[in-house]
């Protein structure tokens, strides 16, 4: 058998031919990949012609081009379906990857060529247009912050700390899988599982089951808090499940859990992130990140989490007092603990007639609120529409894919659906790109949607959480960003914006789920055919969903971040035995220690900033999210969801995704610049 990675695609829309591709060939084509790709770049290099938008911008964004068909294929399979082949792949060739990204961003012949192509601009020799000029800055910057000027020593040891930094982040992240699977509580006596619906119950046998167990296993989410705990009605199961997640990353007192203990890897990363800035001229690793932000400064980033924070915390705190109150009314003498608050909460809301959280599951059927809901909502604003192609294999059964056609009926690109929770596949959800959309190679867009809903049990429906809902929508969001994109250079497709901006068309895209025509369509009971009632729709419309224990929880786990990016080498932890007490420290400096709302990740199991690439620049939630509530107000004032409004939008946003700068395109959308006032009101906090 040939390699079909190592050409282009011969199926329909450039999508890799999963079924017959093995491990084997991943290796083979990203290791030809860098080669192929060095060997472009050296030519660039060395041509001594005038440089021009076609020799230098153009030939840089044609070549790799077989390292990012192989690296795209790659990391949707190993990050939604791993094994251990894939997983030695990745820890392999992580390293390698980093090496190859010094080797280009230290070529001081092609940094020449750049900055020749900027010389002849300003010399007036050479006109570029604004994607042009977008994309020789950005290039520019990269080299700037890739250590170009720095002395070749400072450069070597800037290349061993890329290096081992980059096999760090992957031993993190595949210690958190293997922690988080092992973490999975185990339940033989089924009083246990008192509060647990009959899907709920069978999603636990089957993955007992599956696992080779008898009786029941409840696994583990990536959060701090895990959604079986607001059914469970057992305290002490509860506790169980709680401490166990909160747990993932530390040893256990008898050293059972070395293999997954993460403490050692992050403190290592934190001190070799300090060192990597203060070498490029940084005063820690959070200014480094802050900087290619929309945010621009550390200053400003503690600023809002500052303000933020502490107000959160000041409102869940008084949630918490109601709750104590109400937990002692049946358990007499207790403290309200982390694993009390879902299950106190829902008991409450049930009690306040408010809405509960659970009662709402039967009515989120996932196939009706994908069709219903999620497509419809982007048809009804961007006029697309969406067509399965059962002829068409994902990357694995489950994942289905689906065609997207222009309201013309033309093609415009493609989303691979993978909804289901299996060991195989990291926690949470998450969106990536398998082709970029760009004119300049005449490629369509091709992307996924990965989460992690419980799966249904054989001949069951899957029913979803409205958190799940909301999750769907907000990862379609980042799909529609690379969908809708409409740009030259594949380098600035769709999402490739700064990290604090790249979440800002996915939270917007959570409002339609509110949407009450929407909610018409595809909340509806999967057996009864019913619609949801008109008092928990209500509801739902006026909570909108964002919660204060949820931004409670995202706030401490920001300021975590910026701790850990913020304080010098010499003042972190050593012994990874103090790893526990530098977070706790870390929160009640910040204002935010509370031990019944635990950060949302603590740092053990922080896989964004440890294994994924938002180190420093978790805030960016938070960033996107001033932009997400002045969009959300603007789309209020043009009468909610409509052709109109949605054609605007994207024209003006979401079309040229990296193109062009990212706030500039965000003053044409909008007018002007977001006003924080919004986001402020939705948190409560004014
Ligand atoms: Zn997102």
């Amino acid at each position: 058998m040939t390699n079909s990675l190592l050409a282009p695609s011969t199926l329909p829309f450039d999508l890799p031919d999963y079924a017959h591709l093995t491990d084997a060939d991943y290796r083979e084509a990203i290791e030809q990949g860098m080669a192929e790709h060095l060997a472009e770049l050296a030519a660039i290099a060395s041509d001594d012609s005038p440089a021009t938008v076609a020799t230098v911008l153009e030939a840089w964004e044609r070549s790799g081009a077989l390292l990012t068909r192989a690296m795209n294929a790659f990391w949707v399979a190993k990050s939604a379906d791993t094994n251990d082949e894939r997983d030695a792949i990745e820890e392999e060739m992580s390293p390698r990857l980093a090496q190859h990204s010094d080797a280009i961003l230290m070529d001081a012949r092609l940094y020449g060529r750049l900055t020749a192509l900027a010389a002849r601009r300003d010399a007036g020799e050479v006109a570029l247009d604004e994607q042009e000029e977008h994309l020789l800055s950005e290039r520019l910057k990269d080299f700037e912050r890739g250590g170009i000027a720095l002395p070749e020593e400072q450069q070597a040891r800037l290349r061993e700390l890329n290096t081992e930094l980059a096999t760090l982040s992957t031993r993190f992240d595949q210690m958190l899988v293997a922690g988080r699977n092992a973490a999975a509580v185990h339940v033989t006596d089924e009083a246990e599982l008192d509060g647990l619906d009959d899907g709920q119950r069978a999603a636990a046998h089957e993955a007992a089951q599956a696992a080779g167990r008898d009786g029941w296993l409840l696994t583990i989410t990536n959060t701090t808090g895990q959604p079986v705990l607001g059914s469970l009605t057992h305290r002490p199961t509860r506790e169980r499940v709680f401490r166990a997640s909160a747990q993932r990353g530390l040893v256990s007192a008898d050293g059972a859990d070395a293999e997954t203990d993460t403490r050692e890897v992050l403190l290592t990363m934190a001190r070799l992130r300090h060192e990597r800035a203060l070498l490029l001229g940084y005063p820690h690793h959070a200014a480094y990140a802050a900087e290619v932000g929309c945010a621009g400064s550390t200053e400003a980033v503690n600023e809002i989490l500052g303000r933020l924070g502490p107000a959160a915390y000041g409102l869940v705190r008084a949630r918490g007092e109601q709750l104590q109150a109400h937990l002692e009314q049946t358990e007499p003498g207790a403290t309200l603990e982390p694993w009390d608050w879902a299950y106190v909460d829902g008991r409450l809301r049930r009690e306040e007639a408010a809405l509960d959280p659970g009662a709402l599951r039967p009515y989120l059927e996932f196939d009706r609120v994908l069709t219903e809901g999620v497509f419809a909502a982007a048809t009804a604003l961007y006029g697309i529409t969406f067509h399965p192609r059962e002829d068409l294999v994902g990357y694995t059964d489950v994942a289905r894919v689906h065609e997207v056609r222009e309201e013309d009926g033309s093609h415009l690109g493609v989303v691979v659906i993978d909804p289901y929770t299996r060991p195989t596949k990291q926690g949470g959800a998450w969106m990536t790109s398998i082709v970029d959309q760009s004119h300049l190679l005449d490629d369509r867009p091709v992307v996924t949607n990965t989460c992690n809903f419980p799966p249904p049990a054989p001949g069951a429906p899957s029913l979803l959480s409205w958190d799940n809902v909301i999750t769907l929508f907000h990862e379609f969001g980042h799909d529609l960003h690379g969908l809708l994109s409409d740009v030259r250079f594949p380098s600035r497709s769709g999402t490739s914006v700064p990290r604090d901006f790249v979440e800002f068309p996915s939270q917007v895209n959570e409002i339609w789920a509110y949407e009450p025509t929407l909610l018409a369509r595809y909340a509806v009971h999967h057996e009864t055919g019913e619609p949801m009632p008109a008092a928990w729709v209500e509801q739902l419309l006026g909570t909108s969903g964002k919660e204060t224990y949820r931004y409670a929880e995202l706030l401490a786990a920001m300021l975590l971040d910026q701790a850990w990016h913020q304080t010098p080498a010499a003042e972190l932890p050593i012994d990874p035995a103090d790893v526990e007490a530098f977070e706790l420290a870390a929160l009640e400096r910040a204002g935010v220690r509370y031990a019944p709302v635990p950060p949302r990740y603590r740092s053990a199991y922080f896989h964004h900033i440890f294994g994924g690439g938002y180190s420093a620049a978790y805030y960016s939630y938070l960033w996107s999210e001033i932009m997400d509530a002045d969009t959300v107000a603007w789309f209020g004032e043009q009468g909610g969801m409509n052709r109109q409004s949605g054609e605007h939008f994207r024209r003006t946003l979401l079309g040229p995704g990296g193109s062009v700068d990212a706030m500039e395109s965000y003053r044409r959308f909008r007018g002007g610049d977001p006003d924080l006032a919004h986001l402020l009101r939705r948190i409560g906090a004014e």
